[in-house]
């Protein structure tokens, strides 16, 4: 009787030893700890750039001036590990107005950034690579097309080539983003006041024997080749090509993209029907397909230095809607840790592709209450396009 005893409690300890050990098991493959994952990626932070605050800034009714700022790659962990490594804030704080953007393109759950720079652009669905067309190939309006057809003055700035896909989409019509001379070309043609970025290669040493920057000249368009050739431009139309290829990262760049935005708006802001600019921070993008966080990060503080030097202006005139959002999501990136002192900011990866997620949408401004909620992509440019025609 006894022994039958022992050998029940025993068998007891064992089914209870042995399901702690499973449940253990269970548990540590369910909920691992992300500090011991191998592909934590760290910034060590020590770059902060000055947070200027504008509250209760009584607008105007209407805008005059659009500034689309696009953020490529850039979902909410991108945002945050900026505002993690600016110590807890950034000048996108004062936008008051935020939504989601629905960012996938007519043929893919995961756009591209032609596809989701035609939607923000244009206003259509495409399908990935294309670039200012729709589905079936044929060219669509663009917001910045229809402001210069309305009489405003057009700016694109971008840290990219100046032709590649998020500037091209409202600068051309191609089939396909890899088409980069095609696209030169069309910035050629295009009526754009502004264009600034990387790219000289496939305006100087092309396979057709062209120089498009004798062309542009011959045009009475400026073309200038770096960030002070293009301050010192005071009037008239001007192209910055300042790279053969990518602008450097940043700050190897310097405040290039800071700096061309505030001068882009000096040179725009003149017309007395208002202005559109878009500008683009490239390489938040280019960081989420290395799963680099310092690349991330840094690119990150520096497209919130564009954004204050929106906001400046937009502060002051009261007349100026700044949107600020996203063409996709890239690497899954998500904040694991940080350090609001330091600014260190560690973070993991899904993968280095581009994801489905909804992107945020921030506005500032005359009729930002318009951009809030669920949207999609397109619903941006077809709000823009409202605007700019005046349907209020
Ligand atoms: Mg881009
Ligand atoms: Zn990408």
């Amino acid at each position: 009787m006894k022994r039958t005893c022992m050998t029940i409690i025993n068998k007891a300890a064992l089914v209870i030893f042995l399901s702690i050990l499973f449940a253990k098991g269970y548990a540590q493959e369910e909920y691992k700890d992300p500090k011991n994952r191998s592909f934590v990626e760290t910034f060590e932070g020590g770059l902060f750039h000055e947070v200027v605050k504008y509250p209760n800034i009584k607008f105007k009714k209407h805008p005059k001036n659009i500034i689309l700022l696009i953020g490529d790659g850039m979902g909410i962990s991108q945002v945050f590990a900026g505002m993690t490594a600016n110590k807890g804030q950034l000048n996108l704080e004062n936008f008051k107005h935020c939504g989601y953007s629905r960012t996938q393109s007519a043929d893919n759950y995961v756009t591209d950034s032609a596809a989701g720079g035609t939607a923000l652009a244009c206003g259509v669905k495409t399908n990935n690579g294309a670039v200012g067309v729709d589905e079936r190939g044929v060219p669509v309006e663009n917001i910045r097309e229809r402001a210069a057809s309305k009489g405003m003055k057009t700016g694109v700035v971008t840290s990219a080539l100046v032709n590649h896909a998020t500037p091209a989409v409202f600068l051309a019509h191609r089939a396909n983003r890899n088409m980069y001379e095609e696209i030169a070309l069309d910035i050629v043609n295009s009526n754009v006041d502004v264009a600034i970025g990387g790219g000289r290669t496939h305006f100087e040493n092309r396979k057709d024997g062209l120089n498009l920057s004798d062309s542009l000249a011959h045009k009475g368009v400026k073309v200038t080749y770096n960030i002070d050739q293009f301050e010192a431009v005071n009037q008239g139309r001007v192209v910055g090509l300042f790279a053969n290829m990518h602008v450097e990262h940043y700050p190897e760049r310097g405040h290039m993209l800071p700096r061309a935005t505030a001068h882009a708006i000096n040179l725009l802001k003149e017309d007395k029907d208002g202005f559109f600019l878009m500008v683009e921070a490239s390489k938040i993008d280019a960081g989420g397909h290395q799963n680099k966080t310092p690349f991330i990060t840094k690119e990150m503080l520096d497209f919130d230095q564009v954004i204050g030097a929106a906001l400046e202006f937009a502060a002051k005139e009261k007349n100026t809607l700044v949107i600020v959002t996203a063409d996709h999501e890239t690497g899954g990136m998500c904040n694991t840790d940080g350090n609001f002192e330091t600014g260190e900011v560690k973070a993991q990866y899904v993968y280095g592709k581009h994801t489905g997620d909804p992107v945020p949408v921030f506005a500032f401004g005359p009729k930002a209450e318009w951009f809030t909620g669920f949207m999609e992509n397109t619903d941006i440019a077809e709000m823009l396009k409202a605007l700019i025609n005046k349907n209020y």
